[in-house]
């Protein structure tokens, strides 16, 4: 099993075996594919293992499954997903634009030595490049 280095979740999830949720969908469109019987029964596999609990801020209300990363669209598994509330559910896709943005630039900026260069300092420089002219 590959260890999942885009995983950005809020909440660092005590060890959660990786299981997936269900058959590859044959969609190609992420809509169609969101509002599926095939994602539908994806959600409930999701929570049975994930808990129906918001992972940020633990409330039981209004829970979405969240795509920490879209590299396993349409054949997920666990480690791909979380579950948040609908207010959490933005600031978890911002978080995971912000953590493909930074995996882009230090591609651009050391091509295959990327992995490298990942450390609190080059995402620290990121980011003071992110919000250069805000
Ligand atoms: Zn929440």
């Amino acid at each position: 099993m590959k260890k999942n280095k885009n995983q950005t979740s809020l909440f660092e999830s005590s060890q959660v075996i990786n299981i997936s949720l269900g058959p590859k969908s044959n969609y190609t469109d992420y809509d169609t594919y969101i509002h599926s019987p095939e994602w539908k029964a994806k959600r409930i596999i999701a929570f049975k293992y994930l808990g129906r609990k918001c992972h940020s801020c633990k409330s039981t209300k209004q829970l979405e499954v969240h795509h920490l990363n879209y590299e396993n669209l349409f054949n997920e598994s666990l480690e791909d997903v979380e579950i948040l509330c609908n207010a959490c559910h933005p600031v978890g896709d911002d978080i995971r634009a912000t953590k493909k943005g930074y995996e882009t630039w230090l591609r651009n900026k050391y091509g295959e030595w990327a992995n490298h260069y990942d450390d609190e300092f080059e995402y620290e420089k990121f980011q003071n490049w992110k919000y250069r002219d805000s």
